[in-house]
């Protein structure tokens, strides 16, 4: 079925809602994507008007390669553009159904996006996060409604990507885990639920490997590039753990090891000191040009 011209039921809870993506960078606008290739009208929200740009130059041309691909019909760029208002001040949530918060991570950022979505939005509307591993239950509790906070943790990048983890915060009710469920499976997802820990289940096996491939380039076990192909031709791995870093983004993954390590409190989480550095140095990954790996920017 052609994703922009899905005929929604009016029986379907999550069909048609007006949905505010809060972060337009990595995740926020590929998030704000998908919601508007499934006939969702989208306020995307970021504090920098630049990154409101930069996130609709990439939507833009993320949906040229799917028309390209035939994944998506031609002229779909045009209807899809039109779905997103883009702005700067929470405020443009206000009248929005649902919300999905895709801000840095940062406890004291979401503490302050959450008490204001809470008090400005409607009283019917969830307030998802799509934290990689900050708790949801913490994040509710910022809230006048934890019944209805939940996590919608989708995978970068992602409109490629099928997998959403659903994660339950301790007060998330079922009305509001069915209703999330059901909206990642229009949006063409596959939602798995989650119980709410630190890291929840794709953080907490994919950074321990991550934070491993960065101390066995510290300690000069192998080079970088050694260090890839083990894992890629060895263990079928599509990237290799310090090239799959940099796509993430070395501050997302130096932000997740700290969750893990202060949240779980053993210290087989502890960052790997060159990750650390490198991310005071500014050598964020594909991001900032530099990480394991030099990414020119064009
Ligand atoms: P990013 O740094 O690319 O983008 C964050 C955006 O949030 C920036 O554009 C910034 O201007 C904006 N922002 C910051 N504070 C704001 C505020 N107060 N109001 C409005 N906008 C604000 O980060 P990202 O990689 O997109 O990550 C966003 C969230 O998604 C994080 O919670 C991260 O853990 C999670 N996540 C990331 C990945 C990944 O692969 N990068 C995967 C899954 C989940």
């Amino acid at each position: 079925m052609n994703p922009i011209d899905v005929k929604r039921s009016p029986e379907s809870p999550a069909a048609l809602k007006t949905v505010a993506v809060i972060g337009a960078g990595t995740m926020g606008n590929g998030i704000c994507q998908v919601f508007a290739q499934n006939g969702h009208g989208v306020r995307l929200i970021d504090a920098q008007a630049p990154s409101l740009e930069r996130a609709l130059k990439t939507i833009g041309g993320s949906i040229e390669k799917l028309e390209k691909k035939e994944a998506l019909p031609a002229g779909s760029k045009d209807a899809v553009l039109a779905r997103i208002q883009t702005g700067t001040d929470l405020s443009a949530a206000r009248d929005a159904d649902w919300v999905v918060e895709a801000v840095f991570e940062d406890l004291e950022v979401k503490r302050s996006i959450f008490t204001e979505l809470d008090r400005i939005m409607p009283a019917h509307a969830v307030l998802a996060s799509n934290t990689s591993s900050i708790s949801i239950t913490e994040i509710a509790a910022f809230t006048k409604r934890p019944s209805q906070v939940i996590g919608m943790h989708f995978m970068n990048p992602v409109p490629l990507m099928k997998l959403v983890e659903i994660i339950r915060g301790l007060q998330t009710s079922d009305e509001t885990y069915r209703a999330t469920e059901q909206l990642a499976r229009e949006l063409g997802k596959v939602p798995v639920e989650v119980n709410d820990y630190p890291g929840f289940v794709a953080n907490r096996i994919l950074l321990p490997m991550i934070n491993e491939a960065c101390f066995a380039l510290m300690e000069g076990v192998a080079s970088r590039e050694s260090i890839d192909t083990v894992m890629k031709l060895g263990m079928n791995h599509p990237m290799g753990p310090l090239a799959l870093a940099d796509f993430i983004g070395l501050d997302i993954c130096l932000d997740i090891l700290r969750v893990l390590h202060e949240g779980l409190g053993d210290p087989k989480y502890r960052p790997c000191p060159l990750l650390v550095k490198m991310v005071k140095a500014g050598y964020l990954g594909r991001k900032s040009g530099k990480g394991f790996y030099d990414y020119p920017q064009s």
